[in-house]
Order: structure tokens, then sequence, then C-alpha cells
């Protein structure tokens, strides 16, 4: 595989352990208390090193680090300690890196969260997903609401000022009082950042089975989601995200900003090279195993063409807003999908809801 050699990183780590499986998700994980943590941490070093050895990222620095998962937070503080640090010896990163890590409540106690804190994190991400004590147990969380507040706390007294809430929208049965309840306890934790993602009924997963919420009613919901964050100060960047001033995740943005991103660990993607995206094995120990035979982890790779490329582009940047040239956007829209900003056109509430569509005509 050919490498480019990029001025500036990201780099995506993925930590595919979770304590149980949530209902919903489709992401690459599996259920485990016993996690190796130790063997990991050498593949992922072995193979940051390989990149490193063929030159990518080498005449630049490292912008931002994003640990996910998988729940992340299942890797003692000493481990993600570790992982920095060895990550710092093989790249440089930028005095200003964004350093993020994605938290269950349920892992999070004062001492782990000045753990890490003490090792390193800049950003973290708590996946709270609903502060309804019925809705989490319907979307199979193990947390209750009352941990993701005292988490939360735990956080802002280890020091971080940079705290992202993840919230899910749209659950089937959700009522508008619940819906409330989350935006009422986002007024009163006061996080810099909200993730407020709709309800996916992923093919795969036990709510694929499972009647999805009325479409009129999760308009209503993010709708009502956007009002009252914008209220309390929120800018709302992109279709599923919300920041304070300066708090936007800068991670995030390189995505939908077309920059190279490489990703290390089991089921990781990367795109370091315009075109091409290739996916690490799933399975964390068949990675490990690969590595330690000095076998490439690498399973699949995908190749974009030129018209694919400038789709992928446009479609990332209209997720924003920083919206797209307005001479790119699809003739015949019906009015109120989109404003005009200058030369961007960038999508209204409305225009969010039906995004998947108005994507499919770019
Ligand atoms: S904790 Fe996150 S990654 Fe793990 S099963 Fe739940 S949603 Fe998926």
């Amino acid at each position: 595989m050919g490498l480019s050699f990029t001025m500036d990183g990201h780099i995506y780590i993925h930590i595919p352990f979770c304590l149980s499986k949530c209902r919903y998700c489709a992401f690459s994980s599996i259920v485990t208390r016993e996690v190796p943590e130790d063997r990991y941490l050498m593949a992922l070093f072995r193979e940051a090193a390989l990149y490193r050895d063929r030159g990518v990222f080498s005449s630049g620095s490292i912008q931002t680090l994003y640990i996910g998962g998988g729940t992340p937070t299942l890797f003692t503080p000493s481990g993600i300690k570790r992982l920095i640090e060895g990550l710092r010896n093989i790249w440089t990163f930028s005095e200003q890196a964004e350093i993020s890590i994605e938290s269950n409540p349920e892992t999070l106690d004062l001492r782990y969260a000045k753990g890490l804190k003490g090792a390193g994190i800049t950003r973290i991400s708590m996946g709270a997903q609903s502060f309804s004590a019925r809705l989490l147990k319907y979307l199979g969380r193990i947390h209750t609401p009352e941990k993701s507040v005292q988490g939360f706390l735990h956080l802002r007294d280890a020091g971080f000022d940079n705290i992202n809430i993840d919230l899910i929208l749209g659950v089937p049965g959700e009522k508008p009082e619940e819906l409330e309840t989350d935006l009422d306890w986002i007024e009163k934790l006061g996080p810099e950042h909200v993730s407020a993602y709709l309800l996916q009924h992923e093919p795969g997963t036990w709510f694929a089975g499972v009647k999805p919420c009325d479409e009129d009613k999760v308009a209503t919901f993010f709708a009502r989601v956007v009002d009252r964050l914008s209220i309390i100060g929120f800018q709302h960047y992109e279709i599923s995200n919300y920041a304070r001033p300066g708090f936007r995740c800068r991670h995030n943005m390189a995505y939908w900003a077309y920059k190279p991103y490489l990703g290390l660990g089991a089921a990781s993607v990367s795109c370091i090279v315009e075109g091409k995206r290739w996916e690490n094995v799933k399975d964390p120990y068949k990675y490990m195993t690969r590595i330690e035979r000095g076998l490439d982890p690498v399973e699949t790779v995908d190749s974009l063409d030129t018209k694919e490329i400038a789709f992928e582009k446009k479609f990332l940047s209209l997720r924003t807003d920083h919206g797209i040239d307005v001479k790119d956007m699809p003739e015949h829209l019906p009015l109120g999908l989109f404003e005009i900003k200058g030369n961007r056109a960038v999508l209204t509430k409305k225009g969010m809801l039906v995004s998947d569509e108005i994507f499919s005509l770019l």
C-alpha cells in the first residue's frame, strides 16, 4: 500500500472491549471483564511503529488523538498513560494537541478521573445517552442516571474543562418529558460539548427488529434539542454536535474536513492516502496475533475514484455549518432545506432531518 508523507496528523485508537453489549450498538467490541491491556498496548505500539517507519506523519505533528471504543475506560489510568506516552515516543505531538477519550459513566470514580487527567487526556466524552432510568434500561446501558451525574462531577473535580456528554434521541416510546429531563441535566451540569444522535436501528442489533420512533416525533425532538441547546449557549456545528464557543471537537472536525487520519487497533479505519481507506481485522485477539506474528492486520481495503472522493468531501462538509459551495448544491430542492451564507450553502434544521435524501442528490 503506497503511503503519503503528510504534514499533520490525526490518530484514532480503537479499544474494543466492553462490560456488556448495549442493545443498539453496532460498534465493534467484545464483552469481557478480562481486558488484555498489556498485550493490546504492545500490539498498538508495534502497529504505530510500522507506520512511523514508513514515514507516516513523519514531517509534521499529531494534532488530535482520539481514544474510542468499545469502552476505553476499561483500561487502567496507567495503561492510558502508557498509551499516550508510547505514541509520543513514536510521533511528535503538537503542544496544543487535543487528546480525547470516550468513557462509560459506570467506570468513572474520582480516583479514575484524576488518573486520566494525569495521563494527559485533555478532552473527555461521557456516554450518558439518557437521564431516564427507564430508557437506559431499554437501551441496555449498565449505568444509572445517578452514575452519569456523579461521573460528570468527578470529571470536573479532577480538573477536566472540556467534557462532552453523549445523548441518544428518538428511542421508541421516549416521552417529551424524558427529553426535557435530559436537557435540564445538560443545563445543570454545563458540559462544553453535547453529541445528540438519533437512535439507529442497525442490522444485527437488538433494535433492528423494533419499530422506529414516529418520524414527526423525531423531528419535534430534534428541533427541541437544537432550540434549547442554542438558548443555553451551544453552537450547532454539525448535524448531531453542539459546542460552546472554542470547544468544537477538533478530531471530528478533521474527519468532516477530509483530513488524513490513521486508525490503530482492531476494527480501526485509516484514510491517510486520498482515495484509499482500509480497515483492520475486527477481532482484537486476531489483531494481536497478526501483529505478534509480523503479519498485516489490515483486513479490507476500499478504493474510491475521483467522483466518489468529491462526493464524500461534499457530504461530510454539508453535515457541518461550513456547508458546501452553492454551485455544488443539488438544483430544485424544496425551499427551507438550506440557507445561503456568502458563497456557501448550509443545511437548515429541516434540511438536516432529510440530510440523507439531500446527500443522495449531491
Ligand atoms: S458501551 Fe459503547 S461500544 Fe460498548 S456496547 Fe455500549 S454502545 Fe457499544
